[in-house]
C-alpha cells in the first residue's frame, strides 16, 4: 500500500507516544510513574458533570449547528469579555473537539505552500506538525532557560520574512511553563503593529493555571483586533481532557472559513460536552482556583526536590504544570552498556531503568531538555524525583 507522503512524514506525536509505552510496560508488570502525558488528574467539577447528565436526560442527542450551539457562542462571547477583556461576537467563535482541532484547522484555512509560521522553541509538539501538514513552514525562534525561554521583540523583528504568515505560540506555555507578562507582550505587539498582515495565534489553553498574575490575553492590546486568534479549553483548567472541547475567537473570515472546514471534517463537538461547557463557562472560574493551588504546590514541591540533583539546570516555571530541565550535562554519559547521547536516550534511560516516563525536549524542538509533567500526585511526585536522582547519579 502508497501511503501519502503527508502521513510518512508526520511525526508520531512524542507526548502521546510516551504515555503509550508507559501503559505498554504497566501492562507487561512493570511500575512505571507516568509524568509524561500533561493531563490534570483531577475529576471534573460535580457541577459540570451534572450539566451533561441533564443533557442526556433532556435528549441533547442530534447533530447541533457545526460551529456549536448559539446559546453556547453567547457564553464564550461573554467568558472572553469576563475573563479576558477581548470581543469576539458569537459569530467570530467556533468549537471543536479540543483546542487540537481549533489550532489544526486554523492552520490548514489560513497557510498556503510555504508560508512561514514564527515558533519560539521549545513549543508545543503538535505545532511543529500541524504546519507542515497544512503545508506551512515553521520559522522556529530559539530560547534557552538563560532567558526563561522567552523571545525578545529584536528576535522576532529578524525572524519576520516576507513569507510570514502567523505567529505561534503558547502562555502559559507548554512545555515550559513560562508565562509573558503584559509589559512583554506590549513589547512584541509593537513589532505586530507593524506588520498588520501577520495573524498572531495566542494559545491560553493553560490560563487557569498561572502562579504569578492575572492572565493577560495579547488580544486586549489596542491596535491588535483584527490580527489576533485566541485559542481556548477546558482540557487544563477543568480537568476535562475525555471531554474533548476546544474553542477560538477570531476575525470573523477566520472564524466563518473554520467552520467551513470543520463542516467538512468532524462536523461539531458532541452535543453533550457543549452543554456541559455552557454551564462550565457560565460560572465564573473560581473551581479552577484550587486545582492551580495545588499545581503551585506541586511546582514548588518539584523545584525543591529536583534542585537536589547537582547536574541539571532548571529555572521556575509560573504557570503550566511542566518542569524543563536542561540535561545537557548528561550527554555523553554512560551506565553499563547505556550510553546517552540525546535527550532522547535520557528520556528513554529513565523510563526503562528509574521507572519514570517523561518525554525528551527533541519534539518540542529543544534537543538538550527533558519535559516532567507534574500532573500527579504529591507521593508520586516525591518517588519519581527520588528515583530519578537516584539513576542520574548512576551516570558517570
Ligand atoms: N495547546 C497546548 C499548548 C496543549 O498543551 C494542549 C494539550 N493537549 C492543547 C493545545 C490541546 O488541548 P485539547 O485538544 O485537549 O483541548
Ligand atoms: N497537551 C498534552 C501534552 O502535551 C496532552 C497530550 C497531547 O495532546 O499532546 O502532554
Amino acid at each position: 500500500m502508497q501511503l501519502s507522503k503527508k502521513i510518512q512524514q508526520l511525526q508520531e506525536s512524542a507526548t502521546l507516544a510516551m504515555a503509550r509505552k508507559s501503559r505498554e510496560l504497566q501492562k507487561k508488570g512493570n511500575k512505571i510513574i507516568n509524568l509524561s502525558l500533561g493531563e490534570p488528574d483531577f475529576n471534573t467539577p460535580n457541577f459540570i458533570k451534572n450539566a451533561a447528565k441533564k443533557a442526556i436526560d433532556n435528549n441533547f442527542s442530534k447533530y447541533t449547528p457545526v460551529a456549536g450551539y448559539h446559546d453556547l457562542l453567547e457564553v464564550i462571547s461573554m467568558k472572553f469579555k469576563r475573563d479576558n477583556k477581548l470581543i469576539y461576537n458569537p459569530n467570530q467563535i467556533i468549537c471543536s473537539t479540543g483546542a487540537k482541532q481549533s489550532i489544526a484547522q486554523l492552520l490548514m484555512v489560513l497557510l498556503n505552500k510555504n508560508d512561514e509560521v514564527i515558533l519560539p522553541s521549545p513549543y508545543w509538539v503538535s505545532y511543529s506538525q500541524m504546519i507542515q501538514l497544512a503545508g506551512g513552514k515553521a520559522k522556529v525562534i530559539k530560547t534557552n532557560i538563560k532567558d526563561n525561554f522567552k523571545i525578545t521583540p529584536d528576535c522576532l523583528k529578524k525572524a519576520i520574512t516576507k513569507k510570514t504568515k502567523a505567529f505561534l505560540f503558547s502562555s502559559p506555555c507548554n512545555p515550559t511553563g513560562s508565562v509573558y507578562s503584559k509589559k512583554e507582550l506590549i513589547d512584541l505587539a509593537s513589532i505586530f503593529k507593524k506588520h498588520k498582515n501577520i495573524i498572531i495565534i495566542s494559545d491560553e489553553i493553560y490560563e487557569h493555571i498561572n502562579f504569578a498574575k492575572h492572565h493577560f490575553s495579547i488580544g486586549r492590546i489596542d491596535g491588535l483586533q483584527n490580527q489576533v486568534v485566541t485559542i481556548n479549553g477546558l482540557s487544563k483548567g477543568y480537568a476535562m481532557t475525555g471531554w474533548r472541547f476546544g474553542y477560538l475567537g477570531a476575525p470573523k473570515e477566520i472564524a466563518q472559513a473554520c467552520v467551513k472546514m470543520q463542516g467538512q471534517i468532524t462536523s461539531a463537538t458532541c452535543s453533550i460536552t457543549q452543554r456541559a461547557a455552557i454551564t462550565a463557562l457560565k460560572s465564573d472560574p473560581s473551581c479552577t482556583y484550587d486545582m492551580r493551588n495545588k499545581f503551585k504546590t506541586r511546582r514548588d514541591l518539584m523545584i525543591q526536590l529536583l534542585s537536589e540533583i547537582q547536574d541539571i539546570n532548571i529555572n521556575t516555571p509560573e504557570g503550566a504544570f511542566y518542569i524543563f530541565p536542561d540535561i545537557s550535562n548528561y550527554i555523553g554519559k554512560k551506565y553499563n552498556q547505556y550510553s546517552i547521547n540525546s535527550s532522547d536516550d535520557l528520556a528513554m534511560y529513565l523510563l526503562e531503568y528509574a521507572g519514570v516516563s517523561t518525554v525528551s525536549g527533541t519534539a518540542f524542538g529543544a534537543k538538550n531538555y527533558i519535559r516532567i509533567s507534574y500532573a500527579a500526585a504529591e507521593k508520586e511526585l516525591i518517588s519519581a524525583c527520588k528515583l530519578i536522582k537516584k539513576y542520574l547519579h548512576q551516570l558517570k
